[in-house]
């Protein structure tokens, strides 16, 4: 790996400072089963249920799964299929809103003396990976290798996006309980909090809680995109490699992202499992950019009217960040537990400027935080040289899109990425067919 090198890039951090507001609840919402890494969970109500805040509707399947709750009241209006943000079809759960906003009464604090019950507490809850990956938290959890760092991640590197940051602000508490929690039930010498250099005030915040407590620290880091990627974080903060095809679990380190970790605190306090997100709602076609927090399943477009329409016409939105996130085709795709932001951007701001042909200028290589060396691997790609893409070790690529933001031959060397990494998977696994 390179000294992660990466780009900086412009921060349009327009609501780190604003007060996150709700969003009124949406008359109907569509909650996908799919909002992780995994199984997707198996619906368990039916057309004409009545459901509460806070009850299960999709059961997860099998172990790397997770359960999903309702976000609202109201009644199941259908079972239906739906293209999710990522692209690919996932059942979904539509439900006609009452507006009384009823909690199930089912929901109970868990009861948590020991760590298998506190694992499978954060398994009810429905944690997942927040920061984006969607992960089950409960199988990050649950492990037994021998682990000595565990860092929280608040790096919050993408532009426009202060979601995070808005969290370690307003649900600063939260954070620090999570902090407490995980120190009670997971026996790890190190907790630190990672944050970038640019965000002083939850750098101020998670200081004053954390001082005095042994073995938590706050590490501020440079402002340099990707510092929030979970293997660049590893390197950054616990000086180690995470090798290919590995966790940073392999390493001896756990990474939880700061939300999930404010989210399991409150878990464990009230017994609500995981319904609704704060979203940053920005970019240059909209009107009145801020965090809204949103019941998971509100359409997208709810969020967008909520911060007051569009000054421009939009042109494309994107769920995520502008160097990671995915361009939706519809405005009605429905917030789901990983979105952390919602953007809008008009004409001006999407003009794709025409490809010319590689430069041979390096920069791609200089920049990318994984030490590869993007034009190669695009080259091994369009010569359909797999055992090439190997030895280049395509499969490191985190999809940063560093190598893109700086080529100045505007190569689409991110989507040559992805492609290169599907090509090399396929090639390993007639690999290891042949070899048996
Ligand atoms: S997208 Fe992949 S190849 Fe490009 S800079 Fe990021 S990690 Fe490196
Ligand atoms: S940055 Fe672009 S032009 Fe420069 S070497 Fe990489 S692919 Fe070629």
């Amino acid at each position: 790996m390179s000294i992660l090198s990466g780009v900086h890039t412009p921060q349009h951090k327009s609501t780190k400072d604003k007060q996150s507001v709700l969003l009124p609840i949406p008359p109907e919402i569509v909650i996908p089963m799919s909002m992780h890494i995994g199984a997707p969970a198996k619906p368990v109500v039916l057309k004409g249920d009545a459901v509460k805040i806070g009850q299960v509707i999709g059961e997860a399947q099998g172990f790397v799964s997770s359960e999903i709750h309702s976000s609202v009241s109201g009644t199941v209006a259908g079972i239906e299929e739906i293209i999710g943000a990522a692209g690919t079809k996932t059942q979904a759960i539509r439900i006609i809103t009452d507006g009384k906003q009823a909690l199930y009464e089912g929901l109970r604090k868990p009861a948590v003396s020991c760590f298998e019950e506190f694992i499978a507490a954060v398994r009810s809850s429905g944690a997942v990976g927040l920061g984006g990956a969607g992960f089950p938290t409960d199988i990050k959890l649950n492990t037994e290798e021998k682990l000595d760092y565990l860092i929280i991640n608040g790096a919050e590197c993408e532009p426009y996006i202060t979601s995070d940051t808005r969290t370690m602000i307003e649900d600063a508490g939260d954070v620090w309980k999570g902090v407490e929690i995980l120190r009670e039930f997971l026996s790890i010498d190190k907790f630190v909090i990672g944050i970038e250099d640019n965000k002083p005030e939850p750098i101020e915040r998670m200081r004053e809680l954390s001082a005095g407590t042994q073995g938590v620290s706050v590490r501020v880091l440079p402002h340099r995109y990707p510092q929030g990627g979970e293997k660049v974080l590893v390197y950054r903060i616990a000086g180690r490699i995470v090798p290919e095809g590995k966790l940073p679990l392999d390493v001896g380190v756990i990474v939880i992202n700061c939300t999930t970790l404010a989210h399991i605190a409150k878990y464990m306090e009230t017994g609500l499992p995981l319904v609704s997100k704060r979203v940053t709602v920005d970019g240059p076609a909209v009107r009145e950019p801020n965090n809204v927090i949103a019941p998971v399943g509100s359409p997208v477009s709810a969020l967008f009217d909520f911060c007051g329409g569009f000054k421009a016409a939009p042109k494309k939105i994107i769920m995520g960040g502008p160097m990671m996130g995915i361009a939706i085709p519809d405005i009605e795709t429905p917030v789901t537990k990983t979105t952390n932001a919602v953007l809008a951007f008009d004409e001006r701001h999407t003009a794709i400027p025409a490809e010319t042909a590689c430069i041979r200028c390096g920069r791609c290589v200089m920049k990318c935080p994984m030490g590869l060396m993007p034009v190669e691997i695009e080259t091994a790609y369009r010569l359909k040289k797999p055992e090439r893409l190997e030895k280049l070790k395509a499969g490191l690529c985190m999809e940063c899109g560093c190598c893109a933001y700086v080529c100045p031959a505007k190569r689409p060397l991110v989507q040559a990425m992805k492609l290169s990494k599907q090509s090399l998977g396929d090639y390993m696994k007639s690999k290891s067919g042949r070899g048996r």
